[in-house]
C-alpha cells in the first residue's frame, strides 16, 4: 500500500468527488466532516453512523494522522508544555497557560522556524516543514481536552506564538482557523484568536482579505530599521515602511487594532531614540503595545532591560495616549515561554 493521505487534506469538493466515484452518496461528506472536525475522532471505526463497507473504504484510502503526546512538563506557575510527535516523527511543542480568567493555548505553525530572530531559541532550529492544517487544528483539539481535564474549563484564547512563523504557512493557518470556528465543533470566536507575526507585509495583506476577524500581533521589538535588522536580520527584506503600509491596509480592511509585541533589551533599544521611534509608529495605525519580558535562551548578548527603562517607555507612551501593557512570562522554568520552544528535553537554561 502506497502513501495514504490524511482525509482532512481533502476539501469538501474533493471528498464529494471521491464518494461519487466510489458510488457513495454525497451526503457522506457532511457526516465524515462532522466526525473528523467536530468530534475529532482518531479512527474511522468510531464513525458509528456509517456502514462497515464505507469504513473499510476509508481505511483503505486514507488515514487520520493524529499527533502523539510524547511528554509534558508542568511549570510552578501552572503552565503545561507538551512535546507532540507528528505522524512523520517530527516534534513540535504546544503550551497551555491557565490564569484566573482564561486558559490560553499557544500553538505552533511550523516544524522549526526559517526566521533568524537572534533572541529566539526556536530560530536556531531549521524549518523542516509547514504543518498541515489538521496538525494545527489537532494541537488545539488536544489542548482543549487537556484543559478540561486539568482546569475544568475549555480553552478561552488561542495564540499562534509557538514554533514557526504563521504567516509563512498562512494557507494552513487560515484553513485551521476556519475549522476551529465551526459552531458544532470547537466553536471558537475569532476575537479570541491572535496570530503573531514577525511581519511579512505581503501576507499581512492577504490575511486582511481573508476576513478572519482574528487579532494580529506584530513582533516589532524596534521601530528603528537598523536596530531591527540587527536583532531580526530577516527584516532587511521587509523594511518598516513596507510593514507599516501593510498594517495600514490591515486596519483599513479589518478595522481591528494591531498589537505590537515589544521586548526592551538592555543596551539595545532602551534609549529615548527608540522610545520616540515607537511613539511615531504607534501613531500611524491604531494599536496597543504589549511589552514582553525577555526569556533567557542562553544568549549572552541579550538581557532584559532595567525596570526604570520599562517605566520610562510606559510613561512616554501613556502620555501620548498609547495603550500599553506589560506581559509577565509564564512557564519559564520548563522552557515553555515565548522564544524558548526548541524540543529540548531539559528544564531551565
Ligand atoms: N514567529 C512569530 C510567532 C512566534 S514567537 C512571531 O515572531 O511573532 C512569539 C513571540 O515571542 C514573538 O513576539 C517573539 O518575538 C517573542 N519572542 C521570541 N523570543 C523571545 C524571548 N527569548 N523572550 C521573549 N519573547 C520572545
Amino acid at each position: 500500500m502506497g502513501y495514504k493521505k490524511d482525509i482532512r487534506q481533502l476539501n469538501s469538493g474533493q471528498l464529494e468527488e471521491f464518494f461519487i466515484n466510489k458510488n457513495h452518496k454525497k451526503y457522506r461528506v457532511n457526516q465524515i466532516s462532522d466526525w473528523v472536525w467536530n468530534k475529532g475522532v482518531d479512527n474511522f471505526s468510531k464513525m458509528s453512523n456509517i456502514s462497515d463497507d464505507l469504513k473499510r473504504l476509508l481505511d483503505k484510502n486514507f488515514v487520520l494522522n493524529k499527533p502523539i503526546e510524547i511528554k509534558s512538563y508542568k511549570s510552578i506557575d501552572g503552565t503545561i508544555k507538551y512535546s507532540i510527535q507528528l505522524h512523520d516523527k517530527n516534534l513540535i511543542e504546544a503550551v497551555l497557560i491557565p490564569s484566573n480568567k482564561r486558559v490560553t493555548a499557544c500553538i505552533s505553525s511550523q516544524v522549526g522556524c526559517s526566521l533568524d530572530c537572534k533572541f529566539c531559541a526556536t530560530s536556531r532550529l531549521i524549518r523542516k516543514r509547514n504543518l498541515f492544517c489538521y496538525e494545527i487544528f489537532d494541537q488545539l483539539f488536544f489542548l482543549n481536552e487537556q484543559s478540561k481535564f486539568y482546569f475544568g474549563r475549555k480553552i478561552s484564547n488561542i495564540v499562534f506564538m509557538g514554533m514557526g512563523e504563521p504567516l509563512l504557512n498562512y494557507k494552513n493557518v487560515v484553513k485551521a482557523i476556519k475549522k476551529m470556528k465551526l459552531k458544532r465543533g470547537l466553536n471558537f470566536s475569532s476575537k479570541k484568536i491572535t496570530i503573531s507575526t514577525s511581519g511579512i507585509p505581503k501576507v499581512i495583506r492577504f490575511i486582511a482579505n481573508e476576513d478572519l476577524k482574528c487579532n494580529l500581533a506584530v513582533s516589532l521589538h524596534s521601530a528603528i530599521q537598523k536596530t531591527r535588522e540587527t536583532i531580526m536580520p530577516f527584516s532587511e527584506q521587509f523594511p518598516l515602511e513596507d510593514l507599516i503600509d501593510s498594517l495600514k491596509y490591515w486596519y483599513k480592511i479589518t478595522k481591528n487594532k494591531i498589537l505590537y509585541e515589544y521586548i526592551i533589551f538592555d543596551g539595545i533599544n532602551d534609549d529615548i531614540e527608540h522610545i520616540n521611534a515607537l511613539i511615531k509608529i504607534c501613531k500611524i495605525v491604531p494599536c496597543k503595545v504589549n511589552f514582553i519580558e525577555y526569556n533567557p535562551i542562553g544568549e549572552v548578548n541579550f538581557k532584559q532591560c532595567k525596570v526604570e527603562k520599562l517605566k520610562l517607555y510606559q510613561k512616554y507612551l501613556t502620555n501620548e495616549g498609547i495603550v500599553n501593557t506589560f506581559r509577565i512570562s509564564r512557564g519559564r522554568d520548563i522552557n515553555a515561554a515565548c522564544g524558548q520552544l526548541i524540543n529540548l528535553n531539559k528544564v531551565g537554561w
